[in-house]
């Protein structure tokens, strides 16, 4: 049956759309991460959010599950293999009309990848009240993720995410799961945008 769906549906790149694979050769990303720093939290990406990896993140959203294995393979590069990897949390709306969170399969097939585990521990508890907050109010981000976890004592936990912006929503997820005594100081996303930090630096790894 998959193959007669792959026949009737061939695999398109999701950025220029060439048939294959939900990402070819050519646009997967390959250069070194990008590093920006937080506050509190060391952020790494598989490179800028414009061009084929915007693409892909689009797709991403879209729940495309080939694009996801396709980011997943490189962000598993990211992980350690004794990590637990977070996933951040999509708001329920988000889901709810999509179906699907993209967030949560990309953790799941990278840590996979990785050898490495998830434990999907953050809750977004005012995701859907985020429209009629101030600007200044959802940059802060202040309460926006609760950990579900009794206790993460001892815990060494990464958070991904697919697109790091400001990095509010990192340092929140982070917090959460601090107050659960977890200790959390880096993250991994696909891509940063330009506002990803003016520390957001491209290193040799
Ligand atoms: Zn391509």
């Amino acid at each position: 049956m998959q193959s007669l769906i792959e026949l009737l549906f061939p695999a398109q790149c999701a950025a220029c759309r060439r048939l294959g694979s939900g990402l070819c050769s050519s646009c997967v990303p390959s250069a070194p991460p990008l590093v920006a720093r937080l506050p509190s939290l060391q952020v790494r990406a598989l490179g800028a959010y414009d061009g084929a990896l915007r693409a892909a993140v689009l797709a991403l959203k879209d729940g495309r599950r080939d694009v996801a294995q396709a980011l997943a393979g490189r962000l598993a590069a990211l992980v350690a293999t004794d990590a637990l990897v977070v996933p951040v949390p999509t708001s329920a709306l988000r889901r709810r009309m999509r179906g699907f969170d993209g967030v949560v399969l990309l953790a799941r097939l990278a840590a996979h990848a990785a050898g490495a585990q998830t434990i999907e521990t953050l809750m977004l508890v005012a995701g859907d009240a985020q429209r009629g907050r101030l600007r200044r109010e959802r940059l802060a981000g202040v309460g926006r993720f609760r950990c579900v976890s009794s206790c993460l004592a001892g815990a060494h936990l990464v958070l991904l995410d697919d697109v790091c912006t400001t990095g509010s929503t990192l340092e929140d997820c982070a917090l959460a799961l601090r107050s659960c005594g977890a200790s959390v100081s880096e993250a991994v996303t696909v891509a940063l945008t330009q506002r990803g930090g003016p520390g957001a630096q491209r290193v040799v790894s």
